[in-house]
Parts: C-alpha cells; sequence; structure tokens
C-alpha cells in the first residue's frame, strides 16, 4: 500500500518547513520528506563536547520577514541582538546602528589615508542604498500581515507605503548590476575595493551588496543556536497535525501518476506537491512519461536551462574549540566579525588566479596549487563567528567555540578529491586559516585549541544535497534560472511540472533565509487555494 498525501512536501529546510507548516495550519494533510535525521539544512547547529556550533548561517536577518512570520505562527523564540565587528589588521570596530556608518568609514581612512575621495563616493552609495532599504523594511511583509484582522493597519500604513516601494524598486533598477564593476566606477584604489566587495558572491547585485550594512544592524542571535529557528517551525508543523519522515532521499518525480519515490524504494501519492530542495536534481529525476506533449517539452527546456546556470559559490568553514575564555575573544570584536588580516586585498588572486589554476590543472604541482591557498587565506576576508559572545550557554566555562569561514570554490575541492588528497588539501587549509588568525587576531589561540574540524563544500554538498554546495542557491552570474524581479515574487514558486510547486532558495534570486521563508509561504498559499 502505497501513503496518499493531500500535499507533500520535499526537504525539510526552513523553506520546506515553512510551507509545510502554513500548509498544514490551513487544515491540508501534509507530509514533509527531509533527507536527513533532523530538518533545518543549511540553517542548522550541532554540539561537540559541551560547544554549541553552528554549522550554517551563522545569525539571521528579520528583513521584515522573519520575526513577522515567528509571531503570525505564534512562535517564540527567544534571542539577542548580533552586532557585527568588521576588521582590517589590527583595527577594528562594532556596527550597532547606522550611525556607526562614520566609524567604517574613519576606519577605512585610517587604512587608506590616501583614497579619501573614493572613501566619500563609497559611503555615499551605503547612504542612498540604505535609505531605499529604509523603505523596503519600513513595514512588515504583507504575507505574514492578516489585513482583515486589521483593516485600519492596511489603509493607515500598508497602502501609502505600496507606492513608496514601488518607486524604490525602480531606483534600485540602477544598482542591480554586478558589484564589483559598480565599485570599479567610483573607487579607484584597487586594494580598497578589494576589502569593500571581496567577501561578496562574484555578480552580487550591487544594492544587495551595499544594503548589508544596513542589514548589520538588523542581525539577531537565537539563543541556542540559529538552529531553534527550524526546530520551532517545525514544532509547530507537527502541532498543526502534520507528518514529517526523515532519513529518506527522494530519488525520483513521476507527475504523470503523481507519486515519489524514496532512496529506500517506498512510493508516495501526492495531489499537490511543493519541492523546496535543489531544482537542477528535481527536472533531472522527473519522469516525464505519460505528460502531454507540451509539458514534456517545457520541462525540458527547464531541465537545460537549469543545467547552463551556475550554483551559487560555497564556504570553507574551520570549528574550533579553545582553552581560552570568552573575555580573550570579546575584547576584541562581539560575536559576528567580517575580518580582513591584510588591507592588500585578494587582487587576482580568487578570480582570474583561480580560474588559470583551474584551466591549467593537469599540468600544475601540488606545491604550486598549495602556493596559491597560502595567499588566498592571507588576503581574504573570513566571517568568524563565536556562539559564546552572543549565548553564554555556548561553551563549557572558560572556554570558547570559533567559527571562521571563507568564500570558496567547489570546483577546486572537487578536483583535489578526483585526484585523492581531499583529506590532506583539507588539513593543510584548516592549518593555513588557524596560522593566518593566531598570528594576526589571537595570538593566545596557538597551543590552547581543544580540538579543531572543517566542513568543505563537499560536506556542504553531502549534507543538503545543494548542487555545487552552493549556500544560497544560484550564483548572481547570468543566466539565472528563476525569477529575480520582486514584482515577479510571486510566480517564483510555479514550476513546469504539473501540480508541482517550488520553494527556497532555489526558487528566487537573490536569496537567503528570509527569501526562503518567503517563497515557502507562498507556495504554501498557492497550494491551498487550489
Ligand atoms: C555558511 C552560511 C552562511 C549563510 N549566511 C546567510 C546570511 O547571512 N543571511 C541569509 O539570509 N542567508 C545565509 N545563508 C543562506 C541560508 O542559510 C540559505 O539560503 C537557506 O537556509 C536555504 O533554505 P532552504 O530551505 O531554501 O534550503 P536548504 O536549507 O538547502 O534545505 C533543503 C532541504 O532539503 C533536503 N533535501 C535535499 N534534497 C532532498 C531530497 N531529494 N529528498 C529529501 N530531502 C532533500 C536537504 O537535506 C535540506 O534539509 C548562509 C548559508 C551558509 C551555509
Amino acid at each position: 500500500m502505497m501513503e496518499a498525501h493531500e500535499l507533500i512536501v520535499v526537504g525539510g529546510g526552513i523553506a520546506g518547513l515553512t510551507a509545510a507548516a502554513y500548509a498544514a495550519k490551513r487544515g491540508m494533510d501534509v507530509l514533509l520528506i527531509e533527507k536527513n535525521e533532523t530538518c533545518g539544512g543549511l540553517i542548522n547547529t550541532f554540539a561537540r563536547d559541551g560547544f554549541t556550533f553552528d554549522g550554517g548561517v551563522r545569525a539571521l536577518e528579520s528583513a521584515g520577514i522573519i520575526k513577522p512570520m515567528l509571531a503570525d505562527l505564534g512562535i517564540e523564540l527567544p534571542s539577542v541582538k548580533s552586532p557585527v565587528s568588521v576588521g582590517i589588521g589590527k583595527d577594528i570596530i562594532t556596527v550597532e546602528s547606522e550611525g556607526d556608518l562614520e566609524a567604517y568609514a574613519a576606519l577605512l581612512r585610517r587604512t587608506y589615508p590616501e583614497s579619501g575621495e573614493d572613501i566619500d563616493r563609497l559611503v555615499s552609495l551605503i547612504r542612498t542604498v540604505m535609505s531605499h532599504m529604509k523603505i523596503l523594511y519600513a513595514v512588515d511583509n504583507p504575507l505574514f500581515k492578516n489585513f482583515r484582522e486589521d483593516l485600519g493597519y492596511f489603509l493607515r500604513v500598508y497602502l501609502p507605503w505600496m507606492g513608496k516601494f514601488i518607486l524604490t524598486l525602480r531606483k534600485l533598477d540602477s544598482l542591480k548590476g554586478p558589484v564589483e564593476e559598480y565599485l570599479a566606477g567610483i573607487i579607484k584604489n584597487p586594494s580598497l575595493r578589494d576589502i569593500v566587495d571581496q567577501h561578496f558572491f562574484k555578480a552580487t547585485p550591487t544594492f544587495f551588496a551595499m544594503s548589508y550594512f544596513y542589514l548589520y544592524t538588523d542581525y539577531f542571535y537565537p539563543l541556542g543556536g540559529v538552529g531553534k529557528l527550524p526546530e520551532r517551525v517545525q514544532e509547530k508543523f507537527l502541532r498543526f497535525g502534520g507528518k514529517l519522515k526523515t532519513g529518506r532521499r527522494i530519488v525520483a518525480v513521476k507527475p504523470a501518476e503523481k507519486v515519489l519515490v524514496d532512496d529506500q524504494g517506498y512510493s508516495y501519492q501526492y495531489k499537490k506537491l511543493i519541492w523546496a530542495a535543489d531544482l537542477r536534481f528535481l527536472y533531472a529525476n522527473t519522469e516525464t512519461n505519460g505528460l502531454p506533449e507540451p509539458v514534456v517539452r517545457n520541462i525540458a527546456a527547464k531541465k537545460t536551462a537549469m543545467e547552463g546556470a551556475k550554483s551559487s559559490e560555497s564556504v570553507f568553514t574551520l570549528f574550533i574549540a579553545a582553552d581560552l575564555p570568552p573575555d580573550y575573544f570579546s575584547a576584541l570584536s562581539r560575536g559576528h566579525f567580517f575580518y580582513n588580516p591584510s588591507a592588500q586585498g585578494l587582487g587576482a588572486i580568487h578570480r582570474k588566479e583561480l580560474a588559470s589554476l583551474l584551466e591549467r590543472w593537469e599540468r600544475l604541482s601540488r606545491a604550486t596549487i598549495l602556493d596559491w591557498l597560502d595567499r588566498f587565506c592571507r588576503y581574504n576576508t573570513y566571517e568568524i563567528s563565536i556562539p559564546v559572545l552572543k549565548d553564554p550557554q555556548a561553551a563549557p566555562p572558560g572556554k570558547t567555540g570559533i567559527i571562521a569561514s571563507l568564500l570558496f570554490d567547489y570546483e577546486l575541492v572537487k578536483r583535489v578529491h578526483t585526484d585523492g588528497w581531499y583529506d590532506g588539501f583539507k588539513a593543510y587549509l584548516e592549518q593555513k586559516i588557524l596560522s593566518v588568525l593566531t598570528e594576526n587576531l589571537y595570538p593566545q589561540l596557538s597551543g590552547r585549541i581543544l580540538f579543531s574540524f572543517s566542513a568543505s563544500p563537499l560536506s556542504i554538498e553531502e549534507r543538503v544535497a545543494s548542487s555545487g554546495g552552493a549556500i544560497v542557491g544560484w550564483s548572481f552570474e547570468y543566466p539565472i534560472p528563476v525569477t529575480s524581479s520582486m514584482l515577479g515574487v510571486n510566480e517564483s514558486v510555479l514550476t513546469a511540472i504539473p501540480d508541482i510547486y517550488q520553494a527556497g532558495q532555489w526558487s528566487y534570486s537573490p536569496t537567503g533565509v528570509p527569501t526562503s521563508i518567503m517563497t515557502g509561504r507562498l507556495a504554501a498559499d498557492r497550494v491551498a487555494k487550489k
């Protein structure tokens, strides 16, 4: 007997959980299927020897979406603000409010005293984007507001805001191009340019990259780790009567019969399906037998588009447990820290040199690749998260856990793996990151490490089945095979396959946690309406 459900959601990341929770809240019979033993996907927290580590996103930005969604679902998520520090060499500042843009500008002036005009132009750009962001986020996302219960709010606040919102989207159009190209037009000093943009993905839209300064002030951290967010949404989903199957990976979709098959050979019948995982996998594993010819053609076209597009960048992360008290670290920065050990910047190292390395791969010695890696680590920007500085329970007394990551190329690690020296490469990279951190930031770390371990783009690919180890779905480089216009967001949840909807980081670009939640909600609404 095959089990049958009104709605099946595949993928228990935050998008799938949101979709499942909202559909179950509306009384639908929902089954959520997740390949791992626990849900959460790229939002996950785990404990090791008393240390709490966040394996995916390090803190959350509400972006007018997460907190309203929690309120709408009646979820309590005890959290603290998570201020961000920014540092270059020994010079470190903290961003707690918009006013700290001045401190950021002063940091850049101290580091690049000859580039005053460049910095003025940059600050003016950030200010412009901030003013736009303030309008975009001036109201809670309407998706999570029940206007029927509060018509006054709709007329008084939301309606007048709508006009400004559309105008702002138009203004942002001129800032849609790649940030590196835009900055090349306003910043002459290449090192300064690198320090500002090298921790963004390639071709990140300018407004998205430059909005980060504003978003820094929006970050919050759930007590117990970011993984508490999916945990709470999952609890709500179950309370609404939803059913959950973990440890089951869907391997085939048969839309003509409305059947799914998992990796253990079990089949599931659905009326509607929401796919909240990698879309390339969906199209590659959809059987089109028995579907009308025009539908088959549409599916084939989508499949080709998905195959021709790039996944987003990935990360390499080092987790460190240190026998040093939190005070040692809080004397330098807050718990979320973007750090540049050098003011020089990556220059051609992470793009041109890497491309050339991959092109000449077969002819290169391992020593040449490791030399590149040394420079990559020395001149890069690190995202450092120290959970115990946000939540005192996140480490044993007197000890500190540190999470340090770098954007990292999937293809490079994949080749190293194919060539059979993955473990050695990983160990080398761990040592490199450790020595950069010890030499530039935390000298006392040396000799005080209790244990450390790492996760590469391959670990991410394996854990969440995200092709290319992508951490935000599609790359910003064209062609992007899904919608990337806010005005088209309602359509972002449609697929070419009958009765199958999509949600999450592969369904809309640019993405991240808030967009995954928003598309999860939109997909649930579509399905429930039908
Ligand atoms: C290091 C890091 C830092 C980040 N920083 C930020 C940030 O600052 N701000 C921000 O907004 N976002 C950030 N992100 C991105 C954000 O975490 C993701 O975009 C978001 O969590 C994606 O959620 P999702 O549900 O769409 O996808 P996922 O979390 O990938 O969920 C997909 C789920 O589907 C499951 N699955 C896959 N295939 C199958 C299958 N065949 N059958 C069953 N289940 C399947 C997976 O196991 C997974 O649980 C970061 C991510 C990382 C890793």
